[in-house]
């Protein structure tokens, strides 16, 4: 009879043992050889699709806008034009509109700076094709049509137009649509996070040659955190390289 208790204790120390062991070597196989697999099999980022959305449609987050490409239609009017609820240069006024994508961007990057103690304000946002003209007609009229083509775009050739572009500058107006904006805080700290809410400095410094205006560091494009990333990260300045537009320095005509 102890013979018979002891060989079951044995055989029951036996199987609870090799169930353990069969167990722990499961745990250690099923483990490692997935984080081995997953190593090896990972596929490296796939490339950025720079043609995810049209660069002609006017209503295209991804709209490029020159002086060798018009809005088509030239009288284009966005369908969804807001007031961003951010502080407004002149509220209720038609320029403190922006499409409703690029407005919710600018109110979670206004409220973000703000946090930081950086107060911005839109200075201006979406201008009609009408507003355009009365605008270039009045440099023209004061400054010659050579000062006027580089410091405003002709009508139908405006990216205010898209709904898609903003000045912008701080609460306390200093640099208003000054070069010196870039030295303020608020310039120093949209140049640095802009890109982060979908944003880029459209006209950066030493950009004419390409873009066809001087650098504009207060004037702001919106183009999706995508894609503003990915120019962020490549050290690529302008739209027209990153989607690889020739340069636009100037007008056909
Ligand atoms: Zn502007």
């Amino acid at each position: 009879m102890k013979k018979i208790i002891a060989l079951i204790t044995l055989l029951i120390i036996a199987a609870v043992g090799s169930w353990y062991i069969a167990g722990s070597l499961n745990h250690s196989h099923s483990a490692q050889p997935i984080v081995h697999y997953q190593s090896k099999l990972v596929p490296k980022q796939a490339a950025f699709n720079k043609n995810l959305y049209s660069h002609s449609d006017p209503s295209s987050i991804w709209v490029v806008v020159n002086k060798q490409n018009p809005l088509n239609p030239v009288t284009y009017i966005p369908a969804d034009l807001v007031f961003p609820t951010v502080p407004l240069r002149v509220p209720g006024n038609e320029t403190m509109q922006l499409r409703r994508v690029a407005a919710l961007a600018m109110e979670q990057m206004f409220a973000a700076a703000a946090k930081q103690s950086i107060n911005l304000m839109l200075a201006s946002g979406y201008r009609s094709y009408s507003y355009q003209t009365e605008l270039y007609d009045g440099y023209v009229a004061t400054q010659g049509k050579t000062v006027a083509d580089a410091q405003s775009a002709r009508p139908g050739y405006s990216e205010h137009q898209t709904g898609l572009a903003a000045d912008v500058e701080p609460v306390s107006r200093n640099c208003e649509v000054e070069q010196c904006f870039a030295t303020t805080p608020e310039g120093i700290w949209l140049a640095n996070n802009s890109y982060k809410y979908g944003f880029i400095i459209r006209y950066p410094q030493n950009g004419q040659a390409i873009t066809g205006y001087e650098y504009e560091p207060w004037h702001i494009r919106y183009i999706g955190v995508a894609a503003a990333t990915e120019m962020h990260q490549n050290h690529v300045l302008t739209l027209e390289q990153f989607f690889g537009y020739p340069a636009a320095p100037h007008y056909a005509n």
